[in-house]
């Protein structure tokens, strides 16, 4: 048992008396009496305790550990008292994610020039494809073009590149847009021209990151790099210059290469279906438009260095905390007066391989975007102390959202943090996937009210196997349940706070 349990049971025993004694005051919204905010701290604990334990395993999804927790958090809706969310009766809590794991196995780049034919060795290309294995020919006698292409600037190609091998100069920043253009050009293959071995290591690098996307945004791309050295080497350095001093001009127009190219790649790939968990609260005023709570269930895994103790990333704060606010979030608005509004709780995976269960979400939704007047996510909500200014992430997106928020921290006594700190996190949460399909979305919660509190828990704890139960902090928390259990009230009543279409800038 930690110290910081101790106090929470003292204050359960003892009530205000205890509080009073070692907790920072209590905002002065807090209509809500020290004891029910020491039996909220406590329920909040148990959750985060179950989710952050090592039997979840740091909830990485396609794993055991991720299964045990999806199955945990749907019981837990149905205890809390919400119903399906998902308009599906085949799926009562279930809204599937097919997601697609990647990683490069063997490659080989072959270019023949004349007489001359040249493996090139690894240390100076290197092939990508998403395929088991996928292999592609080009050049004289093939049928398929090997074109010269510049910088690869779209506008200027046409139809007259489908089915091409596409010779590229890499241009940093701007070549994955480029690439993906000629891709949908149905370009066979991208062959890409880089600085040298270094640029090429550092490709090779970022690819063999072990990530996740979306089964439905797989991209059949066959993708080649080589240096600029072995790729002169091939075709002449002279030859080579004075294409590339052509690519520099204005009026550029492809330029189909006398080369054949052989381009092979093979990947080791896993498809597995994770899920987005979905309840409700059904509103009393059907067809009025919802309310969206949403936070990720998704973690790390494992992820502490090889050999170390304690491997596991539990990500209590990260996100166990988010989620067992949502919980207790349902289970107190369920308890209350009836709401007008469909109120939706959604538990998405797939957060921290980059947004993905949301994203899923948005592209196919079960109840629709437009209904959404105000959507609330719950990231790491429990690392400041009680009395903690507010970050507001997602602040300017909506003017009548703007106000609510505000005049619900002016009623619970709350102080907006830094904005700009704020605002640096934008887009690194759910809530920005939501915004980008103009759903009003904000994520509210002292985590991200000041670099005073947030920096030490990112230096310590943040992505680290120090996530754990012990290090959490609920007096933030429980500020903040209560900020957004009176908004909600607030944003769930169509006669206060009107439908989407009229409160939009
Ligand atoms: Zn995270």
């Amino acid at each position: 048992m930690t110290r910081r349990r101790w106090l929470t049971l003292l204050a359960l025993l003892f009530g205000p008396l205890a509080l009073a004694a070692c907790a920072p005051p209590a905002p002065k919204a807090a209509s809500v009496p020290a004891e029910d905010r020491a039996a909220i701290a406590a329920r909040l604990e148990a959750d985060i305790a179950v989710l952050a334990s090592d039997a979840m395993a740091g909830r990485k999804p396609g794993t055991e550990g991720a299964r045990v927790a999806s199955a945990w958090i749907e019981q837990r809706m149905g205890e809390v008292g919400l119903v399906s969310g998902t308009n599906d009766p085949g799926s009562y809590w279930r809204l599937p994610v097919d997601l697609l794991g990647v990683h490069p196995e063997t490659s080989q780049l072959v270019l023949t020039q004349g007489r001359r034919r040249v493996v090139v060795p690894a240390s100076a290309a290197a092939v990508f494809t998403p395929r088991r294995r996928a292999l592609a020919f080009g050049g004289p006698g093939t049928g398929v073009p090997v074109v010269f292409v510049g910088y690869g600037d779209g506008s200027v190609l046409g139809d007259a590149l489908a089915g091409a091998v596409a010779v590229m100069l890499a241009d940093p920043g701007r070549d994955t847009e480029r690439r993906d253009a000629l891709f949908r050009q149905r370009a066979t293959a991208v062959l890409t021209v880089v600085p040298d071995g270094e640029a090429l290591a550092a490709l090779r690098a970022a690819a063999e990151r072990p990530r996740l996307q979306l089964a439905s945004e797989e991209a059949d791309n066959l993708a080649a790099y080589i240096t600029d050295k072995a790729f002169a080497d091939v075709v002449g350095a002279r030859r080579w210059a004075a294409w590339k001093a052509e690519a520099e001009d204005g009026g550029f127009t492809p330029i189909e290469l006398n080369l054949s190219v052989s381009i092979e790649a093979t990947s080791d790939r896993r498809e597995f279906a994770s899920q987005n968990i979905i309840g409700m609260i059904p509103g009393s005023e059907p067809g009025s438009g919802a309310v969206l709570v949403l936070g990720h269930w998704d973690h790390l895994g494992e992820c502490g260095p090889p050999g170390a103790f304690d491997r596991i990333c539990n990500g209590a704060a990260d996100n166990a905390s988010g989620i067992a606010m949502m919980l207790e979030l349902a289970r107190r608005l369920k308890a209350g007066a009836p709401l007008g509004r469909d109120i939706y709780f959604l538990a998405t995976t797939a957060e921290e391989p980059g947004l993905l269960g949301i994203r899923a979400f948005v592209k196919n939704p079960p109840l629709p975007l437009a209904s959404i007047v105000a959507a609330f996510n719950l990231d790491m909500m429990a690392v400041a102390p009680a009395g903690s200014p507010v970050g507001f992430i997602g602040r300017g997106k909506n003017p009548a959202l703007d106000a609510e928020v505000l005049a619900a921290l002016r009623r619970h006594g709350r102080t907006l943090g830094d904005q700009s700190l704020a605002d640096s996190f934008l887009m690194r949460q759910d809530g920005w996937a939501l915004v980008q399909a103009d759903v009003p979305a904000v994520l509210l919660s002292s985590t991200y009210g000041s670099r005073a509190i947030l920096d030490p828990f990112i230096a310590a704890r943040y992505h680290q196997p120090s996530d754990e139960v012990a290090g959490i902090e609920l007096g933030g928390a429980v500020d903040d349940l209560l900020l957004h259990e009176d908004l909600i009230r607030v944003i769930a009543d169509p006669a206060r706070y009107p439908a989407k279409a009229d409160s939009r800038p």
